[in-house]
């Protein structure tokens, strides 16, 4: 019997969709039983983006045949990365959003809803824990360009000085759209964003053939167990496939130690080797390196107060 590998694209419940990528041909397939789930907190076993083993076996029965035969998929290979979700901060119940991502596209608006710098933070810094090349994307940008030019570019500098690529975009505009769907080209991307900030419109612009159900997904829905079928992969018709997330949550605590968080800060990381002690928590220990790069205005105050903020709530948590 040969073994193949696929790429799950779909999570529809009973049985899973796959494809060989970069060929998009779906075929469902089942689990065999006896993979189990290594980690009992994960709701899913597999998800959106994972590469398996699958083999093909005569099953005249089944209504998922392909000429009589059932894929079964027989082994999940490791995963390069993948983002977490849990249900609240303090849950032990989490659930892959997607693995093998190649890029993470944060969509934010400067304004309309207002960025919430802390907040982006700490969805960098989750990216960084799990290994994913980060991209800001500033969405709306015809509404705010002239009135705000200062902190566009203000912005940029915070997030690029960070290490961030950041690209400004604009539906109405045509903006950095072509950017972007150059850029999706050959990779597994992922679209995170809260509502409000145009994400739908902005992977619609990326490709206007793609399903209008694509982005409408609300966070709320999230909360219950039909979680299984929110995540899918769409193929994007400029090259490269994209997975919609209605929004990339902070980390929860069993994922980092109050003293690692600062490792998760490229740009604090970078001189945080020239810190007098080890460990330094970078608050109050004489001869701190990331310290005098803020003052030095090496590093950016804003994102140094982020950081603040997660040792503190995560001091409230425990
Ligand atoms: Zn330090």
């Amino acid at each position: 019997m040969s073994e193949q590998i696929a790429t799950v694209v779909k999570n529809a419940g009973s049985h899973y969709l796959l494809s060989e990528l970069p060929q998009w041909d779906l075929f469902p397939a089942t689990l065999r039983g006896k993979i189990r789930l290594k980690a009992s907190e994960i709701t899913n076993p597999i998800a959106v983006g994972d590469s398996v083993r699958y083999e093909w076996v005569a099953d005249g029965a089944a209504s998922d045949t392909h000429d009589g035969r059932r894929a079964v998929i027989t082994e999940i290979l490791p995963r390069r990365n993948y983002v977490i979700r849990r249900s609240t901060n303090l849950s032990r119940q989490a659930h892959i959003i997607a693995a093998n991502v190649d890029m993470a596209y944060l969509v934010v608006s400067l304004y309309f809803p207002e960025v919430k710098l802390p907040f982006l933070d700490r969805i960098l810094v989750t990216c960084e824990l799990y290994g994913i090349p980060a991209t800001v994307v500033l969405t709306k940008t015809d509404m705010y360009r002239e009135l705000a030019a200062e902190e566009i570019a203000h912005f940029r500098s915070i997030y690029e000085g960070a290490g961030y690529p950041v690209i400004e975009t604009s539906v109405v505009t045509g903006e950095g759209i072509a950017e972007i769907r150059e850029a999706c080209r050959g990779r597994v991307n992922l679209f995170s964003g809260e509502s409000g900030v145009g994400k739908s419109s902005l992977i619609k612009a990326l490709d206007p053939s793609l399903d209008p159900k694509i982005g409408n997904i609300s966070a709320a829905h999230l909360q219950g167990k039909h979680t299984t079928s929110l995540y899918e992969m769409y193929p994007l018709s400029g090259g490269g496939y994209v997975i919609d997330s209605p929004g990339i949550r902070g980390f929860g605590l069993v994922d980092v130690e109050k003293e690692e968080i600062a490792r998760y800060f490229p740009e604090m990381l970078r001189v945080s080797a020239d810190c007098r002690f080890t460990p330094c928590t970078h608050t109050h220990e004489p001869g701190c390196a990331v310290k005098a790069a803020v003052e030095e205005g090496i590093i950016a105050p804003e994102r140094y107060n982020s950081y603040l903020g997660m040792l503190e709530e995560d001091k409230k948590f425990r």
